[in-house]
């Protein structure tokens, strides 16, 4: 067995169907008195309701939270916190509205209470990022971790069923490079294979039934899970390309990870056998990388770059770039089998060490 050093990350987690009725007493558990509402402009209604629920402990609403944390938008964001004297702020959204409570809680050290309604996992890192002209810096910073999260199933009904599945396949992402990280540990293990094994259960009934409430719990579960284990270990040559080709190509983020995840696993998988038998347990495969690309196929999502406008000439370029500065992996990251590699998630084709 591995040597391994475990610190966990302070966590609280309320997590089931309607409780967002919980909030105040969440607000008021953290002493705070004057919360600002954030949320994305079309996730306004759900920011009214947390208003409404919050009743005297509210500061504000702002709606203004946008992928990617634009830094003129958390500069807004950060004034409007000061002048309405909010002592903490109230995150209902996915990964860009959590993003822009980090952002805030960079500057002006106020908590975060976190109300995810998708799988990416940011509420439970201490990760933030923002973008400057036109380039996405992250960082860590304990004071950015949320002092407590709501998962309620049934903010979730609401998200489209192909966001669903593109958003449960980012959060297996997670997952799936914990299991090989350098700084892995088995209590991360456990809880990356649970957290695969319970989003690929619920995004298959999910896609079959997509009113079934049972099936978004376990997404959400599965969510918590894998949002984790992002939050504790280091990610490898898949965040990297994610990263990357995001990045410089302008690419929406979970369709990106759901096309890419297969490859890159594939790639690391004569490095990494005893994390690739768990991911296969977990989705009920034979392989891990195969089965993860039948599994994308079988759920109807996108599996070929090309679709989401990649064109075949920026190839050469999106290898470059994710050659410099690598991330540590498993296996050696080299030119001509990245470059195979980037050449197959633009087709679609089946992933190949
Ligand atoms: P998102 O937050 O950008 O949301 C996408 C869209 O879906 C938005 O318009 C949002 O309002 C809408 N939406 C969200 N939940 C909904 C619901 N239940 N019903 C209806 N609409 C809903 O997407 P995301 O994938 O959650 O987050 C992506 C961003 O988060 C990226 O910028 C990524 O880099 C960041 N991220 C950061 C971390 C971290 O640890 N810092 C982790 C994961 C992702």
């Amino acid at each position: 067995m591995k040597d391994f050093l475990y610190t966990a990350n302070p966590a609280r987690v309320i997590f089931g169907a309607g409780k967002l009725s919980s909030v105040r007493e969440e607000v008021e558990a953290i002493g705070s008195s004057r919360a600002l509402v954030l949320c994305t402009r079309q996730q306004r209604k759900q920011a009214e309701q947390v208003a409404e629920l919050l009743g005297s402990r509210l500061a504000g609403i702002h709606d203004g939270a946008e992928m990617h944390v634009p830094i003129e938008g958390a500069r807004k964001a950060r004034k409007l916190a000061a002048k309405l004297e909010a002592d903490c702020a109230v995150a209902i959204g996915g990964g860009s509205t959590i993003g822009l409570g980090k952002a805030i809680a960079l500057e002006a050290p106020i908590p975060i209470i976190a109300i995810p309604t998708t799988y990416a996992g940011s509420e439970m890192t201490p990760v933030y990022g923002l973008t400057e002209a036109g380039l996405k810096k992250t960082g860590k910073d304990a004071r950015v971790l949320p002092r407590s999260v709501i998962y309620d199933p049934d903010l979730t009904m609401s998200l489209p069923v192909g966001m669903s599945l593109v958003s449960g396949m980012n959060a297996i992402a997670h997952a799936a490079e914990g299991l090989y990280a350098k700084d892995g540990n088995p209590v991360m293990s456990l809880m990356a294979e649970e957290g695969i094994r319970a989003l690929a259960e619920g995004m298959q009934t999910l896609v079959e039934t997509p009113e079934n409430k049972d099936a978004r719990a376990r997404c959400l579960y599965g969510a918590w899970l894998c949002g984790t284990v992002l939050g504790h270990v280091g990610m490898a040559l898949h965040h990297k390309l994610c990263h990357t080709l995001g990045g410089s190509f302008n690419l929406p983020h979970a369709e990106t990870h759901t096309i890419v995840l297969p490859h890159a696993l594939a790639y690391n998988s004569p490095a990494a056998p005893e994390a690739m038998e768990r991911i296969a347990a977990a989705i009920g495969a034979p392989d891990a990388p195969t089965g993860l690309h039948r599994m994308a196929a079988q759920l109807g999502v996108p599996t070929a770059l090309r679709d989401l406008g990649v064109k075949e000439t920026d190839l050469d370029r999106a290898c470059e770039i994710a050659l410099a500065n690598p991330y540590w992996n498993p296996r050696k990251v080299e030119a001509a089998p990245l470059r195979d590699l980037l050449q197959r998630a633009w087709e679609g084709a089946e992933p190949q060490p």
